[in-house]
């Protein structure tokens, strides 16, 4: 069993799509075990996408992830990094495959509806950074 780290953002937020996206991951046999709703500060949106510093789509990133609420969630499951990456599809919606949540809830590369740990050592640090163990199920 893993635990992998999931947001829904802003655009999708926005879209009252979040209870669709949510059906999907429960569907898919992903089981979230934490959740919150948050608007992101700056502060909090520059240190998760740290990575990306330096990139030319960070500020357009970092204005979009913090123009409206977010919800954030851990979701377990058997290899859940890998298999939600999977149902997320590629960055681009363009790319991603059909029947992936990008495919049909993403309108762009930035606005791209999910996020989703990339790897074991991502989904630790991504979890750690929003939620404390007592708040996970
Ligand atoms: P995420 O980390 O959100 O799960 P990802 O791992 O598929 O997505 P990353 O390369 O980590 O993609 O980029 C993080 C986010 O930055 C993307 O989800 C997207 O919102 C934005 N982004 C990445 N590349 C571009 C780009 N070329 N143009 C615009 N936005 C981008
Ligand atoms: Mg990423």
């Amino acid at each position: 069993i893993e635990r992998t780290f999931s947001i829904v953002k802003p655009d999708a937020v926005g879209r009252n799509q979040i209870g669709a996206i949510y059906h999907r991951l429960e569907s898919a046999g992903l089981t979230i075990v934490a959740a919150k709703m948050l608007r992101l500060t700056e502060q909090q949106a520059q240190g998760f996408y740290a990575e990306h510093e330096g990139k030319p789509f960070y500020a357009p990133l970092i204005e979009f992830m913090t123009s409206g609420p977010v919800m954030v969630q851990v979701l377990e499951g058997d290899n859940a990094i890998t298999r939600y990456r999977e149902l997320m599809g590629k960055t681009n919606p363009e790319e991603a495959a059909c029947g992936t949540l990008r495919a049909d809830y993403a309108e762009s590369t930035r606005l791209n509806a999910v996020h989703g740990s990339d790897s074991p050592e991502s989904a630790a640090r991504e979890i750690a950074y929003f939620f404390s163990d007592d708040e996970i199920c």
